[in-house]
């Protein structure tokens, strides 16, 4: 009798999972849990939460989905809350667990989670299947140690590589075992007015109209509007959290051109996919530098941390209409467009001269496609201290206004009132500061 527990992650989806057809091979108890660390949801080391409010919630729509998806297979997803490093040796004690299935972390903390909870259980199998990336490990034409120092060397080395077809899902799953504690996680909530409805069906029906539609054939045309749903594919978030699989757009985007052509709009998509499977690879080559103030390149640049405007930053109380407008944006909805980001990350750390690591981190909380590799890679590159060959990009602000918001409407819409207080509200006669 082999008892196994899968543990889902930022994999929650049944479709093109190979952990999950990983964990049914040769099993007779199948454990499928999600643990939801209340850590994650209290403010971290950069004054942020890991997971804010708006990603939470759409967490929480694709764990319904999941655990939808899982009883119509006889399945049930068992949820937990608490620290994974107590409440996995519980449940591995309690059902006797023989094997641990897992789609391959990328972020850091969660690949020393893993190793700690293998090392602490030397009996137990562990696996630790890769879900998340459009290649494998083995598909790759270098060692994670000679990855390509930039983007462009990267797509280049794989062109020649084929992406593999995606898997579908197992017809029948072992059953789940009989007893466990489940935690009340998914609370009665209202439905969202959010187009990003978390879930493995929301997110596919998103793909199928997406591709069904012509906007992918004018994508490259259309890709920096600052505020239009159909300018973009927005499969972010269900990419981020793993209800869509990088392989299934990529098969959806292949079958789009099959029926309505291919062209260089189509041919952008990929290269934007292409962009999202170099972050991964570079976070897992990179470590602990992907988190780090001088970053993979180990330069100093002149940043540092003020709490005021960074405050402001976050609130949209800055001098600059365009950051206000993204960033009310993003607090209010969770996304941004990419050109938004780039324009309130170079204000970030050029105009306002903050310590980019902040603001990852409040991106990472607000973001409802937070996803580690993409985040941190992207930050640092307009940080001036990651995979950029052209060093440290200053975005000119007044230039991106006129270019992408022309007649105003996109400040006008998110920030229709700009605030009057100078940017810092101190000056060095008011220090040190004096009694009253
Ligand atoms: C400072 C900064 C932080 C970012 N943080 C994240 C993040 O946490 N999660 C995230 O998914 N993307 C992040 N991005 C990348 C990009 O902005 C978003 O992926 C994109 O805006 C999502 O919208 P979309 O799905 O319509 O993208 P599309 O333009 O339609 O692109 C298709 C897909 O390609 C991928 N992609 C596109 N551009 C990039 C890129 N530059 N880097 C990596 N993948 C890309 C995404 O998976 C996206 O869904 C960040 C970019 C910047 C500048």
């Amino acid at each position: 009798m082999t008892r196994t527990l899968l543990w889902f992650q930022q994999d929650l989806r049944l479709m093109d999972n190979p952990a999950l057809r990983e964990a049914v091979k040769g099993t007779h108890e199948l454990t499928c849990l999600y643990c939801a660390d209340p850590a994650l949801r209290r403010p971290g080391r950069y004054h942020c939460k890991p997971v804010g409010d708006l990603p939470w919630r759409f967490i929480l729509d694709s764990l319904d989905d999941l655990a939808r998806s899982l009883v119509q297979f006889g399945q049930r997803l068992w949820l937990r809350q608490g620290d994974p490093l107590t409440v996995l040796p519980e449940i591995i004690k309690q059902r006797q667990i023989d094997r641990v299935v897992v789609s391959a972390p990328i972020g850091l903390d969660e690949r020393r989670q893993w190793q700690t909870l293998m090392e602490r259980h030397p009996d137990v199998v562990f696996e630790a299947v890769q879900s998340h990336t459009l290649f494998r490990l083995d598909q790759l034409p270098f060692s994670l140690d000679n990855l390509p120092g930039t983007f462009s060397q990267f797509r280049k080395a794989m062109e020649a590589v084929p992406v593999r077809p995606h898997c579908r899902p197992p017809t029948v799953l072992p059953p789940p075992p009989g007893r466990l504690r489940n935690d009340p996680l998914i609370p009665p909530r209202a439905p969202s007015n959010s187009p990003f409805r978390g879930g493995e069906r929301p997110g596919r029906r998103h793909l199928n109209r997406y591709f069904a539609g012509s906007a992918p054939q004018s994508y490259k045309q259309t890709r920096n509007a600052l505020d239009d749903w159909r300018s973009s594919t927005k499969f972010s978030p269900w990419l981020a959290r793993g209800c869509l699989s990088a392989r299934q757009v990529w098969a959806a985007l292949s079958r789009h051109e099959h029926y309505r052509g291919a062209n260089e709009s189509t041919a952008w998509i990929r290269f934007e996919l292409l962009w999202r499977e170099y972050f991964q690879w570079y976070a897992l080559a990179h470590g602990s530098k992907l988190f780090a103030f001088t970053g993979i390149q180990n330069i100093r640049r002149p940043t540092t941390f003020y709490a005021e405007r960074f405050s402001k930053w976050c609130r949209g109380q800055t001098p600059f209409p365009i950051v206000n407008a993204a960033m009310s944006q993003l607090n209010a909805t969770g996304y941004l467009s990419n050109r938004a980001r780039q324009i309130v990350a170079s204000a970030f750390v050029h105009e306002l001269g903050l310590d980019w690591r902040y603001g990852a981190a409040y991106f990472q909380q607000q973001l409802l496609d937070y996803d580690v590799a993409s985040n941190w890679g992207n930050w640092q590159y307009l940080a001036g201290v990651g995979a950029d060959p052209r060093g440290w990009r200053h975005f000119d602000l007044a230039k991106q206004t006129e270019i992408y918001d022309p007649d105003g409407a996109f400040i006008r819409r998110w920030a229709p009132t700009q605030p009057s207080a100078p940017l810092d509200s101190h000056d060095e006669a008011d220090w040190p500061r004096r009694a009253p």
